[in-house]
């Protein structure tokens, strides 16, 4: 058993890309172990028939500053939603737009049937207010659940249902909206910045994009890792690789059984995916269910975002039942969309089922993202459970491992 590299990263997901990325922008080289086929951890597109199906409906949120630390955003071949979203309710779809970017939406925003005057003049109250915070403020004060602050708010209980519950529940995974307000409070930062888009061939460019730029025999795929010793890695075919430093860089759930850290909890989530002769809208919007009781929260026709997620004529919806990974859930899914589009829903064929059990870790409040990363001898863990849980959070927690480990390695430099 030799000391080969200076750093062994368990897991090629956003924060162990980003991580060896960094190291390598310094002259560090590190070898990261994959359990998977493939990088992108969570991050992952299967190609079905001519269909794009990302693991999970997820989109990239233009304004998280670590994606232009990597990449140029053109590199991704982005295809933007629209701003806003198309409320599902009574039969009808109703858009609900963000009129200082898209004044044409103003209309029809007002006259949504989703709250009162005053809850709308309060979203742009929170959209104001989010500009003109520091981020960093964002993150202090007095931490409370994303509902009890949006009761505070003064939100009614109609805009919290038919809106903001489908809406942040879906995002968060977490329709009781039992995260915290800070998370809250950075993801409307983001929304009213920036811009949601999916790479033109899936969610999966992301990672592999920053994969691309790693050096040659960087990644080993098809390594599950079974335990550690120190700072020796113990893969599961019985091979060891020791190295000066080891970066975890796992989902929360498998870092506290390979570190011995305190437990993680997990955000559940289970989506669906159909194809349809003809779209049930034209919109390029997410659509949200009204009545905020689900369980489907979220739907998507990914096809009128990004044609090539879908073959010629025929067209890729997106369910999305934040929650839910138990029982049938295409037909949860079709029930409910029965209720939204009628008979035509029927003729869909059923493409995928998703029932992601860890899909991101739970952040109840008291929350407080960068949580420390360097545990002592050689040994670090980075990932979405240390940050925040979203690709930025990933991402940054990768960076700052980095640099870290590059503070260790200095260290010990005689
Ligand atoms: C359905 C869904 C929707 C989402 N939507 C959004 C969204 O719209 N916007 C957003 O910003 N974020 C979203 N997220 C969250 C975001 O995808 C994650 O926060 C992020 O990808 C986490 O990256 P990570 O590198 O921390 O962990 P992971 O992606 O989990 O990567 C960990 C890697 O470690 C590997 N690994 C695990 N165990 C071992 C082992 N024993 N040995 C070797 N390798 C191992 C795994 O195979 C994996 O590749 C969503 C997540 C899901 C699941």
């Amino acid at each position: 058993m030799t000391i080969d590299r200076d750093v062994v990263i368990v897991g090629a997901g956003l924060a162990g890309l980003s991580c060896a990325l960094e190291l390598q922008r310094h002259g560090v080289s590190s070898l990261i172990v994959e359990a998977g086929n493939q990088v992108g951890g969570r991050v992952r597109t299967d190609q079905r028939d001519g269909f794009l199906l990302d693991r999970g409906f997820q989109v990239i949120l233009t304004a998280y500053p670590e994606l232009s630390r990597y990449l140029d955003l053109a590199e991704l071949d982005l295809r933007r939603f629209d701003n806003g979203a198309l409320v599902w309710l009574n039969g009808k779809g109703h858009v609900v737009g963000d009129p200082f970017r898209a004044p044409t939406t103003l209309p029809a925003t007002v006259l949504a049937p989703i709250g009162s005057p005053m809850d709308k003049w309060r979203i742009a109250w929170l959209r104001h207010r989010a500009h003109r915070v520091e981020p960093n403020r964002l993150l202090r004060g007095q931490d409370i659940s994303t509902a009890t602050a949006l009761r505070a708010f003064g939100f009614s209980n109609t805009m919290i249902d038919r809106f903001l519950r489908p809406l942040f529940g879906g995002i968060q995974l977490d329709p009781a909206l039992a995260t915290s307000r800070r998370m809250f409070d950075i993801i409307f930062r983001m929304l009213s910045d920036g811009h949601s888009a999916v790479p033109r061939t899936g969610m999966q460019a992301l990672p592999h994009a920053l994969a691309a730029k790693l050096n040659n025999d960087c990644i080993r795929l098809h390594s599950p890792v079974e335990r550690l010793d120190g700072t020796t890695v113990r893969l599961a075919s019985g091979e060891s690789l020791r190295a000066r430093n080891v970066v975890v860089a796992t989902d929360g759930p498998t870092a506290s059984r390979l570190l011995g850290i305190p437990e993680v909890h997990s955000r559940q989530v289970g989506c669906v995916y159909f194809s349809a002769p003809e779209a049930p809208t034209k919109k390029k919007m997410v659509i949200l269910d009204g009545t905020g009781k689900g369980p489907v929260l979220n739907v998507a026709v990914m096809s009128n975002i990004a044609p090539t997620y879908a073959p010629r004529d025929q067209h890729l919806i997106v369910a999305a039942l934040p929650g839910v990974v138990d029982g049938d859930l295409e037909a949860m899914a079709r029930q409910q969309l029965r209720t939204w589009w009628g008979n035509q829903v029927d003729a869909w064929q059923h493409l995928e089922t998703y029932r992601i059990h860890h899909g991101g870790p739970v952040q109840a409040p008291p929350f407080s993202p960068k949580q420390s990363v360097a545990l002592g001898d050689g040994r670090f863990v980075c990932g979405d459970h240390r940050d925040t849980g979203s690709i930025q959070g990933a991402m940054y927690s990768g960076r700052r491992t980095a640099e870290e480990v590059r503070a260790s390695l200095a260290s010990h430099t005689p």
